[in-house]
């Protein structure tokens, strides 16, 4: 975060190159622009020199984000560096580019022959989510004040289950718009379909159906979502639709589970969402919001820019933005194609790694698996309640960030926040390899958390504590 000074600015102000060359002797301040000028290969280094132990990003299991792409890719990437993605005239190949890959997307999500799907990269889903919630919100709002409701005499609300990205709390802040969150239990951990209607009313401008809650990577049964939908809007003029966040399962579950019903097959989702950067295998940031049918983003909120002599109708937040992550999205779809995604989903690497670590974290006899990887390769897990444990799973994280791995705990949303959990995120970089050395140094881990029982249950009690103030 850059939206804070430094208080200590004196102490600290000054980075100093090494490397003993001359030019290098001055000190350069760090919270102020240099006089002068430096060498690039200087500012090169000392630059570089300030992410030393930032860690090895592949070893990050907490994030869906691509940590890998290959050299090719880095490559095509690079040498596009300069193509604003906003320009359509200016690269009309670019833009080509990007409409072959929204033709690509749909096809996978199963947009119908007999609509007319239109759609947009984005920075990533949270701006896809933007767009896709103002799309709801501007067409819920004239059909409603064409039935005749006073739209003004109650904010519109979204309908969501508490295991929500944040993205969709800013989407409402920014919107105003009232969010709805049905609580989730224990037994689901997704959206409740016994109680979801319960929330929905004539001032509803959509529900949002999560495949892959990021919390624990369940899916919601969007299928009979549709059903429960499909009835509903049986009995009322008030028409409900759905918009599926597919951030992480968009480019997991065609492959995977190409017959699951989740997207345009059915009836009333009327717009998905996916990140590029996830499972869709480019560095951040890229992201991709479809619509089943044009009708279903107003008019107001398209936008023109000159294409080629004429004008080229835009969705976005931002206007200037890099076009090179669309340009590797697309390298890994003519790479990949849907085998290459299959395969890497599957044959030893993400599903089958996941798959692998649930069953040998389960053998440890301390967890209990909340996700097992079997959908989405994400493996999840909890202390065991029957079991007294002498450390949390704080002092397990803190453990293998001594091995380099990054593992994140934390509590689970609202409704379940008494349950603290850990989580992998299994990524195609993360090899069957690093899985079995990743069990290796947990298994030690743990051994020395129970050899030193009586020293970390000292600081285990304060930190969570500490935690618990926050
Ligand atoms: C990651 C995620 C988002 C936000 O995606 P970004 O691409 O990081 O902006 C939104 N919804 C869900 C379910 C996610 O997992």
């Amino acid at each position: 975060m850059s939206l804070y000074g430094k208080h200590d600015q004196e102490e600290r102000n000054t980075l100093d190159p090494i490397f003993g060359s001359f030019s290098e002797d001055h000190p350069l301040p760090k919270y102020k622009l240099n006089e002068r000028p430096v060498e690039p290969r200087i500012a090169y280094q000392v630059v570089k020199d300030q992410h030393l132990d930032e860690g090895n990003a592949r070893l990050n299991l907490a994030t869906f984000c691509q940590t890998y792409m290959e050299p090719d890719a880095v490559k095509l990437m690079s040498e596009t560096f300069d193509k604003n993605a906003i320009d359509k005239s200016e690269y009309p190949r670019t833009a080509e580019i990007e409409n072959r890959c929204v033709n690509i997307i749909a096809n996978l999500w199963h947009a119908p022959k007999d609509e007319e799907f239109m759609g947009t990269s984005t920075v990533g889903s949270s701006e896809a989510c933007m767009l896709g919630g103002m799309a709801m919100k501007f067409s819920w709002k004239q059909r409603a004040a064409k039935l005749g409701l006073d739209v003004k005499a109650k904010r519109p609300n979204l309908v969501i289950s508490s295991g929500y990205q944040v993205c969709w709390e800013k989407f409402c802040t920014y919107w105003d718009v009232e969010m709805r969150t049905v609580p989730m239990d224990w037994e689901h951990q997704s959206l409740d379909l016994n109680h979801v209607l319960d929330y929905v009313d004539e001032y509803t401008i959509g529900i949002v159906g999560i495949m892959g809650i990021t919390y624990t990577g369940r899916y919601d049964d969007i299928e009979a979502l549709d059903k429960l939908v499909e009835e509903y809007n049986q009995h009322t003029d008030y028409k409900v639709h759905i918009h599926a966040d597919a951030a992480s399962g968009g480019f997991y579950t065609p492959f995977m589970e190409p017959d699951l019903k989740w997207d345009f097959r059915l009836k009333n989702v009327i717009s998905i969402n996916a990140s590029g950067h996830k499972y869709g295998l480019v560095y951040p940031g890229i992201g991709w919001v479809l619509w089943r049918d044009q009708k279903c983003v107003p008019e107001k909120l398209i936008f023109r820019v000159s294409y080629l002599g004429g004008e080229m109708p835009t969705m976005a937040i931002n206007f200037s933005r890099g076009a090179s992550q669309i340009i590797g999205q697309y390298y890994n779809f003519i790479r990949y194609g849907f085998e290459g995604y299959h395969d890497i989903h599957k044959h030893k690497r993400t599903h089958d790694v996941a798959v692998y670590l649930a069953q040998e974290i389960e053998k440890l006899g301390l967890f209990e698996i909340v996700n097992d990887g079997s959908r989405l390769p994400i493996v999840c897990y909890r202390h065991k309640e029957d079991k007294d444990h002498e450390w949390t799973l704080y002092d397990l994280a803190d453990r293998l960030a001594m091995k380099g791995w990054q593992v994140p705990a934390y509590p689970l949303p609202k409704d379940l926040d008494q349950i603290e959990v850990q989580r992998i995120v299994v990524r195609a970089d993360f090899g069957m390899g690093m899985a079995h050395d990743f069990v290796e140094d947990m298994k030690d881990a743990i051994k020395e958390l129970n050899g030193a029982h009586l020293v970390f249950r000292t600081i285990a009690l304060k930190v969570v504590t500490l935690r618990n103030k926050k």
